[in-house]
């Protein structure tokens, strides 16, 4: 049996913040680590990091906590969505807040949660949309202020995409006369 299959998420949360260093971002790598380590969101293998990176994340937010015991195997990325994940990555690393490792590897886990077919902050296994808001605020500063108007971010962050690429997708003039304006902006 996985050695955290009894537990709740909060209780590998409160487990992984019981050795953190301070970090504010550990509070958000924490709720996602909880999630994913119990098969909740979409997460590939190591978050999507690669092994190596996903041990040094640990070692660096929470010590003493082995990848071996937070370890939920079996899932791949997706190799057919290698262009559409590298369009993300370029967009997210040119709207990083700080030039530090830990949004670089936020890029990463992000990037794994949009190939999910759910709302971001749930394939991110995150327990909440505003924890996403939080952590968009944190690490992708120039993105969170355009989305000024509380987009999805998952619609947010493709949309953004289109622009760039020249393509407007959008069938409406505007999203105050759009019939899709529920799926961008609702609840
Ligand atoms: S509400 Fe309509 S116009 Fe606005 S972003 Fe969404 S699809 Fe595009």
């Amino acid at each position: 049996m996985h050695p955290l299959a009894i537990e709740t998420p909060q209780d590998v949360y409160n487990r992984l913040m019981a050795v953190r260093r301070g970090d504010p971002v550990e509070e958000t790598l924490a709720r996602i680590l909880a999630s994913w380590s119990l098969g909740y969101g979409v997460l590939p293998d190591w978050l999507g990091l690669g092994e190596d990176r996903f041990g040094r994340l640990l070692g660096q937010h929470f010590p003493g906590i082995a990848p071996a015991v937070l370890a939920n195997p079996g899932r791949l990325p997706d190799p057919g969505r290698v262009e559409e994940m590298a369009d993300l990555r370029n967009l997210l690393l040119a709207n990083r807040t700080a030039d530090s490792e830990a949004p670089t590897l936020m890029v990463d886990i992000v990037i794994a949660g949009c190939m999910g077919d759910n709302h971001l902050w749930e394939d991110l296994g995150l327990w909440c949309r505003a924890d996403l808001s939080r952590l968009m605020r944190a690490f992708f500063g120039p993105l969170a202020e355009r989305n000024d108007r509380d987009m999805k971010w998952k619609k947010f962050l493709y949309k953004q995409l289109c622009e760039t690429e020249g393509i407007y997708t959008c069938r409406a003039p505007s999203c105050e006369v759009c019939g899709d304006y529920l799926d961008c902006f609702g609840p």
